[in-house]
């Protein structure tokens, strides 16, 4: 299949020979001609699976091809969504798909002026990429007038509702044209988002990309802080503990697999590795091996292990994070397969919270933290959770002052207050910076 078979239209065809796009992705597939064909759109693919060209390629071409010329302070089509961040990376793929059109894009979000916003929409454009929040600003100033809109695209809905947007997007509903085509995506379907699909969605075709995260729900996962260092022992202990038969290993290099395949076969354990450096046959004879339980401990990169149909593994073991936190869900998606429960751990150090935490984001759960004794690791692991946006970085401690009030060890030395001192609280506390997100979806009266 081609783009081209698909129905594009030329210009449309050019950029993305461009930008390299050969083949279109599951998603784009099936969403482009939908769309096409003035179809309302109920999505389930998350980020990574090219769902931004599969709404804005059909969007672009149904603008270009029909419907009047946008007037002053309006848009044709509205794309919401959940973060300025998301905005900008959205309208940047739209800007580029439509190189070659003679259409007008922007986007427009909270955190800045909203001034320039203002003048730039007095001609209106074609396509507009918004967060809620700023869009009905911009609309109650009356900057922006949405009866010229001929399509709304909801992207990551999962998301919105979960950063609290739930009475934005009604207060939105309340301001579209009835007659409108709209789009929905969303990485997850909670009863939350089928109820905003019901009210927004007109007989809308369902997409299910992959069910990726489905597999989540039958894979009991955690993670184990520990240090970097002390990575190879915990994996042996937690071996030895736990009484592993077959597990998977994810390490991050070609060299982490080796120098853990080496440490776990100088102990005499049946380890062997697959990654890109081994050839083809070594790498088949390693799986071979392994699904016919002669070796028990299987370490592979991800890119070795991608496509690898091992059925029914009981337990997966990151013992490095993968750097692509879509990565994740290809590896414990390998257990829990076919309603059998599967285990996941993670061994988790450091400096790899960023990784963490984008992996819970994108999965949208905070994973338990079970501490091992005796490995519980001297760099802490920075809290996290599914909201993500914003990594708490670990505080570098504050040096306690050494002279004036506040508490702690350094004021024993000198005189003090009794009073001034706070005995049971330590003076440094990790600060959460996004509580914000943290408060669910706010119900709608
Ligand atoms: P998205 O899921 O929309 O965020 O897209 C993920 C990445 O895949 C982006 O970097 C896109 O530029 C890229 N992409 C989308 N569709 C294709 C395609 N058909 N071929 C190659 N790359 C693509």
């Amino acid at each position: 299949m081609t783009f081209a078979t698909l129905g594009l239209i030329e210009p449309l065809l050019r950029a993305l020979e461009t930008l390299g796009y050969q083949t279109p992705t599951p998603v784009q597939a099936q969403a482009i001609p939908a769309v096409l064909a003035g179809r309302d759109l109920m999505a389930a693919a998350q980020t990574g699976t090219g769902k931004t060209a599969g709404f804005a390629l059909p969007l672009l071409q149904l603008l270009t091809m029909e419907g009047p010329k946008v007037a002053a302070n309006s848009a044709r089509a509205l794309i919401l969504c959940p973060t300025r961040e998301l905005a900008e990376q959205v309208h940047a793929s739209v800007a580029e798909y439509a190189q070659h059109l003679p259409l007008t894009t922007y986007a427009v979000y909270g955190g800045v002026s909203i001034n320039p916003q203002m003048m730039k929409l007095r001609k209106g454009v074609d396509i507009l990429v918004a967060t809620p929040g700023r869009l009905i600003d911009l609309f109650r100033q009356n900057a922006l007038k949405l009866n010229q809109l001929q399509t709304l695209v909801l992207d990551e809905a999962d998301r919105m509702l979960d950063l609290g947007f739930s009475e934005e997007l009604a207060n939105i509903y309340r301001m579209l044209p009835k007659k409108r085509q709209t789009l929905l995506f969303s990485a997850t379907f909670s009863d939350e988002i089928r109820q905003l699909a019901g009210q927004m969605l007109n007989d809308p075709l369902s997409i299910e990309v992959s069910p990726r995260n489905v597999a989540a729900n039958t894979v009991k996962q955690w993670v184990v802080p520990v240090d970097k260092k002390r990575k190879p022992e915990l994996f042996v202990h937690l071996m030895r503990k736990g009484r592993w038969k077959q597990v998977l290993v994810f390490a991050k290099t070609r060299n982490g697999v080796d120098a853990l395949v080496d440490k776990l076969q100088g102990l005499g354990i049946n380890a062997d590795g697959i990654h890109g450096d081994k050839p083809q046959a070594t790498r088949q004879r390693a799986l071979d091996r392994f699904k016919s339980s002669d070796v028990q401990i299987l370490v592979a990169t991800d890119v070795a292990a991608r496509g690898l149909d091992i059925e029914d593994l009981p337990l997966v073991v990151n013992f490095d994070l993968p750097i692509v936190a879509e990565d994740y869900i290809h590896r414990i998606g390998r257990t829990g397969r076919a309603g059998n429960t599967g285990e996941a751990i993670s061994l988790v150090c450091a400096d790899e919270v960023n990784m963490l935490s984008a992996i819970e984001m994108l999965t949208r759960q905070t994973l338990t933290r079970q501490m091992e004794p005796d490995f519980e690791p001297e760099h802490r692991v920075p809290d996290t959770d599914a909201s993500g946006q914003v990594v708490k970085k670990p505080k570098k401690p504050k040096k306690p002052k050494t002279s004036g009030g506040g508490g702690g060890k350094r004021n024993l030395g000198k005189w003090v207050d009794s009073g001034d001192v706070a005995p049971a609280e330590p003076s440094i506390k990790p600060v959460r910076k996004v509580p914000v997100f943290n408060t669910g979806p706010r119900k709608k009266k």
